[in-house]
């Protein structure tokens, strides 16, 4: 069983995200992750997308050699922006016949070098779930933004008016990260209003480092919010506080979230396992075999 919809059917999914490496330093830093993470036995992986031609390759080779290596079950991101319609159907293709079941649909975020790469043909994530379905065989999920996509100009409604088109189409969605059970809560509150229940699972981002996740939030349209901030200003002349601190309030969020009965916890772990494993350790979550 490796379709991300089944395995959710089946219980609490707990899977992790990787974005493929640029350089042979990050690729060692990835195999050892991989090697680090494998044992926790996620229900799926996902590797992120970027747009382009090296970056087409870059998550088709991971995806395939997790695959080929690992017990791994892999997820590809794939994004509208700067491909045809016709190059997105052979990436798609191409995932099949590697043997990807999974395919998260994006709308994407546009490279900064997206002039030299040319325009995408597909506008909105919508498209992108339409065409991975007319080629098949896929589990198909899409993001969920608790706190809106920044893109919205705050106009709720029609975000997730949005975003229940998109998921009639999907299997699931995944959130960009939050901080507060209550956003992630009301996410699905509203979507359930709106006559949509197919799983949400939340997006955690372990913090690291105060001013990294400033940075990310700020690009994902997230508040860090103040109680969190002066947790983690209140240890921030140790860096190894710091990442504690974060392993803690992270392990608080996702226990909130399980006894909220989330259907899975999807991991950033920016290529790292550390805080990954701390909070699976305070969490008490073991493998199957373990
Ligand atoms: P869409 O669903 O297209 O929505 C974008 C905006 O358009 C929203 O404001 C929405 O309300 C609006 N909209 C949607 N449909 C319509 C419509 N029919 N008409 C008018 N407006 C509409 N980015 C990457 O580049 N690579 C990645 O690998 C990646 N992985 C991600 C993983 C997760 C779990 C998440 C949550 C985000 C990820 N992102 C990634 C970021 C994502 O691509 C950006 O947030 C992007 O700006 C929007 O993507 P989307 O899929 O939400 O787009």
């Amino acid at each position: 069983m490796t379709q991300v919809i089944q395995l959710l059917d089946a219980g609490t999914t707990f899977s992790f995200e990787f974005f493929p490496p640029k350089n042979d330093a990050e690729q060692a830093t990835l195999v050892r992750t991989l090697r680090e993470l494998e044992p926790l036995e996620p229900a799926f992986v996902s590797v992120t997308y970027r747009g382009g031609r090296v970056s087409r390759q870059r998550t088709h080779d991971l995806v395939a050699g997790m695959i080929q290596t690992t017990t791994l079950n892999p997820m590809a991101h794939l994004t509208c922006v700067v491909h045809s319609r016709l190059e997105l159907a052979e990436i798609l293709v191409e995932l099949r016949k590697a043997g990807v079941d999974n395919v998260l649909a994006l709308g994407g975020d546009i490279p900064p070098d997206a002039q030299e790469l040319g325009h995408g043909e597909l506008t909105h994530a919508i498209e992108l779930v339409d065409l991975a379905r007319a080629i098949g065989g896929f589990s198909i999920g899409v993001a969920a933004h608790p706190e809106l996509h920044p893109s919205s100009g705050g106009d709720r409604d029609l975000d997730r008016r949005h975003l229940v088109a998109k998921m009639e189409l999907a299997d699931f969605a995944i959130t960009q990260f939050f901080f507060r059970t209550g956003d992630y809560l009301g996410l699905v509150d509203d979507l359930a209003k709106r006559g949509m229940h197919k799983p949400v699972i939340a997006g955690i981002m372990p913090i690291t480092s105060l001013s990294g996740v400033r940075r990310m939030a700020e690009l994902s349209g997230c508040e860090v919010p103040p109680e969190v901030v002066a947790r983690v200003e209140a240890v921030a002349d140790d860096p190894d506080d710091v990442r504690r601190v974060g392993v803690e309030l992270a392990t608080e969020l996702c226990r909130d979230l399980l006894d909220n009965g989330v259907p899975g916890l999807h991991f950033y772990t920016l290529n790292r396992s550390t805080a990954t494993r701390d909070i699976y350790a305070n969490l008490g979550l073991v493998p199957s075999s373990g």
